[in-house]
């Protein structure tokens, strides 16, 4: 007895049916791939930074988004990949002069397409 559904029409609440808040998949930090320089989120962005390897340092890609240094971002596609290395973009993007070599990213992409 008494089981009333209470959980609407209890009082002027301001409840807005259509929230003007910004949804979730345009909120959050906006970074340009450096291939086809369109803006996304940087979820959907890979982030390559280079690491120290010895002397030298290597570009790698930064998995979980957490690595130090600058980074450059870039669509997980090969074709935005190819763009990059085309325009040198990488490389400009990480401040380093000289050719960078990109074959691990490349195999990065392909164990991604798998
Ligand atoms: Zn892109």
């Amino acid at each position: 007895m008494g089981r009333r559904a209470r959980l609407s029409g209890t009082g002027p609440r301001a409840q807005l049916p259509n929230s003007p808040r910004t949804p979730p998949e345009s909120s959050g930090p906006v970074r340009t791939c450096v291939g086809c320089r369109g803006r996304d989120q940087r979820s959907a962005l890979l982030r390559l930074v280079l690491e120290p390897s010895g002397r030298e340092e290597v570009l790698v890609v930064d998995v979980r988004g957490c690595l130090p240094g600058r980074g450059a971002w870039i669509h997980p596609t090969s074709a935005c990949l190819a763009l990059a290395e085309r325009r040198r973009a990488v490389p400009r993007a990480l401040r380093v002069t000289g050719p960078l070599d990109l074959s691990g990213v490349r195999e990065h992409l392909e164990r991604r397409d798998r």
